[in-house]
């Protein structure tokens, strides 16, 4: 959309107009967030930050991220079986790094248990931005060969934004047409992730396999993205009315959980047959013992865990940056073209682990810190380093063991393009902006049984050019759709 949008110059009182619509649109559609903390508003459903108009993607270049998205579906299910690869790979940042090594801990108190579900889900989300070969001005046209489509992380926990994205594709065609433009079903394809992620809920409380069994999501105490998970719910109520679905944090499961004898998890007197994690990605998630006791209650028991802590390990960046190594992908993929089509995507990735290796990384680095971004084992935005951050990093820990827990990332410079960004307290105008795009994906296996591995949907998360980190709750980015060329 973007040289529709400069093409179309709408005059101001006619955007203004549309922007009226679209907000209200947002709100009785639900594309919606909760309001922070930080004004009157709070814990208030508002529109959720998003791109007034859809962002171009050439179609070979989505359809590539979306045909590869079972490939690194099943990629992911076989690196999560496969412990001497996650072992030799996390031994060095799960000495260093509190956190990981806490999830670590769990994973080895599983596996010393003994795994009581073989079942594993993955509601994945592979996030990609187009690198830009050629330097042009924002919101020129690039030849779809021009851009890479390369790889920024394998979301495998808590993957969000199927729902409102679900909701914004139907806006995004409201808002092109309000502005003057006919669209096709091709530039503006369906998308209906949340309904694909509910089918993969659905199908794993049928796998457990006892009717009166309910799905848990497991939510933050304190959760502004609430309406995204209640698009999920909904999707599963549309496709079967009879399946309760309950919310839970980390610390009621440890209260009112218990496991019998058979390890089944009961939450009071419900059997849990489906645990969703919409929690417990990242380190400030677990503020207390208890709140990783409720992590560890799930883990050993015989509930399905979407994800396991397998699949959760199997998300660290750490992963990413070993499976980018020469020969890593051909452990786990015989086809040569499909190792390929998967090694295409990877950005230039460097160990960081104490040693001569990672001193080059670190040299590298510090001769041109705005070419990388240095990236800890962390979820949701807001946790990378850039530019004079790194130097200051590496200054700091350059012969020290702490630089283990983070990698070294080849910094990505995205396509420009011009769109408005719908933000409450932002000013609206026409802004330069960069996009991601995020494919959703489920994974359904049990040992080397694939029972569902399918791609469902796309989302793109937009921001004004120079902002480095991109979350949309954290307030970095919108959330937009593609405009397919
Ligand atoms: P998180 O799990 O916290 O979302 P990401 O790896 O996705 O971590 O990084 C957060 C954001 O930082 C991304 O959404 C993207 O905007 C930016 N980012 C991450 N890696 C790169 C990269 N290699 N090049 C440019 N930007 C990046
Ligand atoms: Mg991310
Ligand atoms: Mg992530």
């Amino acid at each position: 959309m973007a040289t529709s949008i400069k093409d179309t110059a709408l005059p101001d009182w006619r955007l203004q107009e549309i922007l009226n619509i679209t907000n209200e649109w947002a709100l009785c559609n639900g594309v919606s967030i909760k309001a922070g903390s930080e004004g009157s508003e709070t814990g208030k459903a508002v529109a959720a930050p998003y791109a007034l108009f859809p962002s171009v993607v050439p179609a070979a270049v989505l359809h590539q991220a979306k045909s590869t998205m079972v490939e690194f579906n099943r990629l992911m299910h076989k690196i999560a079986l496969d412990h001497e690869f996650l072992e030799n790979s996390l031994k060095n940042v799960i000495k260093v790094d509190p956190f990981m090594g806490r999830l670590w801990d769990i994973y080895e108190r599983v596996r010393s248990a003994g795994v009581k579900q073989p079942v594993m889900v993955g509601l994945f989300r592979n996030d990609f931005m187009m690198n830009c070969l050629d330097a042009v001005a924002p919101g020129e046209l690039v030849r779809a060969d021009r851009l890479e489509l390369k790889q920024i992380e394998f979301n495998s926990i808590a993957s969000s934004f199927g729902g409102l994205t679900q909701q914004l594709s139907k806006l995004h065609r409201l808002t092109v047409g309000l502005a003057g433009k006919n669209v096709t079903n091709k530039q503006l394809p369906e998308n209906e992730p949340a309904s694909g992620l509910a089918s993969g809920l659905l199908k794993a409380w049928e796998l457990y396999g006892n009717p009166s069994a309910v799905i848990v999501f497991l939510v933050n105490p304190i959760e502004r993205n609430e309406m995204d998970q209640r698009w999920l719910e909904f999707k599963i109520y549309e496709k079967n009315p009879h399946v309760r679905i309950l919310r839970r944090t980390f610390l009621e499961v440890n209260e009112t959980g218990s496991l019998d004898s058979e390890k089944r998890l009961l939450i009071g007197d419900d059997e849990v047959a489906v645990m969703y994690l919409r929690d417990g990605y990242t380190a400030e998630n677990y503020p207390s013992d208890e709140v990783w006791n409720g992590r560890l209650k799930i883990e050993l028991s015989r509930a399905i865990k979407c994800p396991s802590i397998q699949y959760q390990l199997v998300g660290a960046k750490k992963i990413q940056q070993e499976l980018a190594r020469p020969g890593a992908l051909e452990r786990f993929i015989s086809d040569h073209q499909v190792v390929q089509s998967l090694r295409d995507t990877f950005a230039d990735q460097y160990s960081l682990d104490l040693g001569p290796e990672g001193d080059k990384a670190v040299e590298l680095a510090l001769a041109n810190p705005d070419k990388f971004v240095l990236k800890p084992q962390r979820e949701g935005g807001g946790h990378n380093l850039y530019n004079a951050e790194i130097s200051k990093f590496f200054t700091q820990h350059k012969h020290s063991e702490e630089r283990n827990a983070y990698i070294l990332m080849q910094r990505i410079f995205p396509w420009q393009q011009k769109n408005y960004l719908v933000k409450t307290g932002v000013p609206f105008a026409l802004s330069d902006v960069v996009s991601e795009l995020g494919i959703y994906g489920v994974y359904i296996g049990s040992g080397d049984r694939e029972i569902e591995n399918y791609e469902c949907g796309h989302m793109m998360r937009t921001k004004i050019t120079g902002t480095d980190e991109g979350g949309i709750v954290a307030g970095f980015a919108v959330l937009d759709t593609p405009f397919v060329l």
